[in-house]
């Protein structure tokens, strides 16, 4: 596979878990609250180049890719996502600019499972949704013990390992892992240039 390629199949792992997504929350009724974006001000967001990778090919065809990625060099270890919108007091709240492009592990968050220590399914989630919703939490963390669907993390993780191990296998600081995506791109066309001249 080519790196476009690569990117493809990403999007298609995007929309299986789109699918899974959408029937767990269908049943869980769990939302996050109005608003919300505190989640993703978190420098340290760990996320992978390959997840980041349909991003980086579209603000490559949109033409900005040049200019996020000089804000990428630009921006210090503690800079929030670079596509952070963010709306209102620093760390409180924002919307994801790129929604239809986020990576994986924003997809994940809120809506999938790991296994804990003793092997049982829990839903991966935050703290104020555990508090604001605490009853539906609790129902919802039953039903998933007792079998109720939910897109497990593992299994996604390992589809993306699939596609390409190496541009999955590191966590980076997520403003990283989407400079090392624009990289990657950037180097692919060049490629691509040079072997048409
Ligand atoms: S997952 Fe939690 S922190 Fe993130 S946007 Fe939803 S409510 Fe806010
Ligand atoms: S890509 Fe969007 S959803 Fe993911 S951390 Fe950045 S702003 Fe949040």
């Amino acid at each position: 596979m080519n790196l476009i390629e690569k990117s493809l199949a990403v999007n298609e792992l995007f929309k299986d878990l789109a699918i899974e997504t959408q029937q767990f929350n269908e049943q869980s009724h769990l939302k996050c609250l109005s608003g919300c974006g505190k989640c993703c001000a978190n420098p340290s967001v760990p996320a992978t180049v390959l997840e980041f990778l349909p991003l980086a090919f579209e603000f490559y065809h949109s033409g900005l890719a040049e200019g996020i990625l000089a804000q990428l060099e630009a921006a210090g270890e503690d800079s929030y996502c670079i596509v952070l919108n963010q709306m209102t007091i620093a760390g409180r709240g924002g919307l994801c600019s790129h929604y239809s492009h986020r990576g994986l592990i924003c997809r994940l968050f809120g809506s999938s499972a790991r296994r804990n220590r003793e092997g049982k399914k829990e839903l991966i989630t935050c703290k104020l949704i555990k508090e604001d919703q605490s009853k539906q939490y609790q129902i919802v963390s039953a039903a998933i013990q007792n079998g109720l669907e939910i897109p497990g993390s593992a299994d996604y993780y390992t589809r993306l390992f699939a596609i390409d191990f190496h541009l999955a296998e590191q966590q980076y600081p997520i403003n990283l892992a989407i400079r090392k995506a624009l990289e990657a791109v950037f180097s692919f066309y060049y490629y691509i240039e040079g072997e048409a001249v």
